[in-house]
């Protein structure tokens, strides 16, 4: 087999003061039994990466590093910038240190066993592994729902993802580094990823439930997630607009020429609850309809300013006292 090479393991916390010191108990040990089976090599690491939390995350981020700063970097957003941005400014930091990249939540949901798995196929000549979670028995019925029909609905809207997978992913630096050029500031990762092409494969492990705290994922931040997914990577709902005009269209003719040969025999006393039925769904469409314009001139409003899409304040590695 090659030479090891540098694993950087990049974990987003935001207010995970709970579970991060049980994170890092077990990532220490997934580390160094990667390095004693000559995965890894040498001056593999885990990055914390604190995204603008209110808690004490980044004092115990700082505190591991101090520690045993051969093993622990912290990066310090310079405030919240969300799960996805956080995961970004990770990679972007570490793409010149490492060899490969595995991203993964603090809350260990992400079971840490597949990852000697993904670095397996990482020499077997995988650029990109997917994390695919087999099954969903620890969730409850309505997050598995609400996940599975978040996975159907983004396809039939024309956003291609890996079914199942999250943001559990082994990333060669090479991809990394093609992942630079996409300049987007509504980020998708999932959907960003697979565009970038290269040689990929699944590993599969079972979702646990969280080891600590609560979720950072609450019901109407997975809506905005959502369609952020689909209005970043697909035009599919503006055609969907005009079939929708174009069939609305087609009934109101037929409508008018109901209404015109009722005139003529004679009834002219058209019933007063289809008109107000029809000003309630033809008005509630358009604005259905200029919302979802809506969303993607919004997007190419944030799209246009080119803002930086995350902030480092502080980037704690090695034993550089910075
Ligand atoms: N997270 C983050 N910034 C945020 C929200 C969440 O970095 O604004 C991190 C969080 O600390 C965790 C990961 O993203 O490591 C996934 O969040 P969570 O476990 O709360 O989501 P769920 O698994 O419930 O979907
Ligand atoms: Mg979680």
């Amino acid at each position: 087999m090659q030479s090891p090479k540098a694993l950087y393991i990049i974990v987003p916390c935001y207010c995970e003061e709970e579970v991060l010191p049980i994170t890092a108990d077990t990532l220490r040990e997934k580390i160094s039994s990667l390095k004693t089976q000559g995965l890894v090599s040498g001056e593999s690491r885990v990055v914390f990466v604190n995204d603008g939390s209110s808690d004490r995350t980044w004092e115990i981020i700082s505190q591991l590093h101090q520690n045993e700063p051969e093993l622990f970097s912290g990066i310090d957003l310079s405030r919240n910038f969300g799960h996805q941005n956080a995961v970004l400014a990770g990679l972007m930091t570490v793409r010149e240190l490492c060899d490969m990249a595995i991203t993964m939540d603090a809350d260990l949901q992400d079971d840490v066993d597949a990852v000697d798995e993904m670095v397996k196929r990482f020499y077997e000549g995988n650029q990109v592994v997917y994390g695919v979670r087999s099954a969903r028995k620890t969730d409850t019925f309505f997050k598995r729902f609400t996940a599975e029909s978040f996975y159907k609905f983004m396809k039939a809207m024309g956003t291609d993802v890996v079914y199942n997978h999250a943001d559990f992913r082994l990333m060669s630096a090479r991809v990394i580094n093609e992942l630079a050029q996409y300049q987007e500031v509504n980020l998708f990762l999932r959907g960003l990823v697979p565009l970038i092409g290269f040689k990929s494969c699944n590993v599969y492990y079972e979702r646990k439930t969280r080891a600590a705290g609560e979720s950072k994922y609450p019901l109407g931040k997975m809506l905005s997630f959502a369609v952020n997914g689909i209005t970043s990577f697909s035009t599919k709902p503006l055609k969907l607009i005009t079939s929708i005009g174009f069939f609305m269209f087609i009934i109101s003719l037929a409508a008018f020429i109901w209404a015109f040969v009722v005139k003529i025999i004679g009834h002219s006393e058209l019933g007063w609850s289809s008109t107000m039925c029809s000003i309630w769904l033809i008005g509630g469409l358009q604005l259905l309809c200029l919302g979802i314009i809506g969303e993607y001139v919004g997007k190419i409003y944030s799209e246009v300013k080119h803002r930086p899409r995350f902030t480092v304040a502080e980037f704690l590695n090695k034993s550089d006292d910075k």
